[in-house]
């Protein structure tokens, strides 16, 4: 319910996609009337017109984000840039569980999950370089907050855009912000392979399949079987980044949902 709720906010809430689906119909109707010929060209036409003018209209609204003043240049390009590779994601199918959180896999499917959640972008207190990002749902509500290492580090883009989804989760209201639950001692990827950790007793791993753990994982395993215009190394850096959070479900029920979803890929 919760999901369904959100994406109807978001459909709501998103002007640059509301404006270019009343754009696309005012189309449709006038071409009603237009001989066979010229009704063929403009049908042929409007998915690419259409893709253009949701482009256009995303970028120029610099994805609906607003940056604190202390955001430096070069962390707000990075983060513009990150999210126009992920407008740009053309994906020939999804799986149940991503069709559920996202839709299709494509980049504006997951530009109105993000926007719908994220609205600013703000500079994190100082932490360790792998958190990338973070957010704090109760002083600053939808509010992500970006470490100097986002742009520092090496990380490849995926992987950015994986935490930065994940984050995302924790700004909705539901489930005390999707809160996570405490590590087991042994951590095991979704084939049973155990993976050295030191999180057994923290609060790093999720019991649902669909938190920000379960999400990010969904979302990169989905651009490695799907993603039609990703490079090598993207679907390459997909694969690797979701065998390491798939270790971060705990929950044999949850981490079964999660295989029975990916035994979709093989139909
Ligand atoms: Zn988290």
């Amino acid at each position: 319910m919760t999901i369904i709720a959100a994406l109807g906010v978001v459909l709501f809430c998103a002007p640059a996609y509301s404006v270019d689906r009343s754009g696309f119909q005012e189309s449709s109707l006038s071409i009603e009337n237009a001989d066979a010929s010229l009704t063929r060209a403009v049908r042929e036409a409007a998915p690419r017109i259409k893709a253009a003018l949701a482009k256009k209209a995303a970028l120029s609204a610099g994805f609906g984000l607003s940056f604190d003043e202390d955001v430096p240049e070069a962390t707000r390009r990075q983060m513009t840039n990150d999210l126009a590779f992920v407008e740009a994601i053309s994906g020939s199918g999804a799986s149940p569980l991503h069709q559920r959180i996202f839709g299709a896999v494509d980049g504006p499917s997951y530009l109105r999950f993000f926007s719908s959640r994220v609205r600013s972008v703000g500079m994190s207190a100082p932490a360790p370089a792998e958190m990338l990002a973070a957010v704090d749902p109760e002083k600053a509500p939808g509010q992500m907050l970006l470490n100097r290492s986002y742009v520092d580090s090496e990380m490849p883009e995926i992987q950015r855009v994986a935490i930065m989804f994940h984050e995302a989760r924790h700004l909705e209201n539901s489930r005390d912000h999707w809160a996570h639950a405490v590590c087991p001692g042994v951590l095991t990827d979704l084939d049973g392979h155990k993976w050295e950790t030191n999180l057994a007793g923290k609060r790093g791993c999720d019991t649902t399949s669909i938190g920000g753990y379960g999400l990010s994982l969904v979302m990169l395993r989905n651009i490695e079987r799907y993603c039609g215009n990703c490079s090598g190394k993207v679907i390459l850096d997909a694969g690797l980044f979701a065998d390491k959070i798939s270790t971060r479900i705990a929950d044999e029920a949850a981490r079964q949902a999660l295989r029975d979803d990916f035994s979709t890929f093989s139909r």
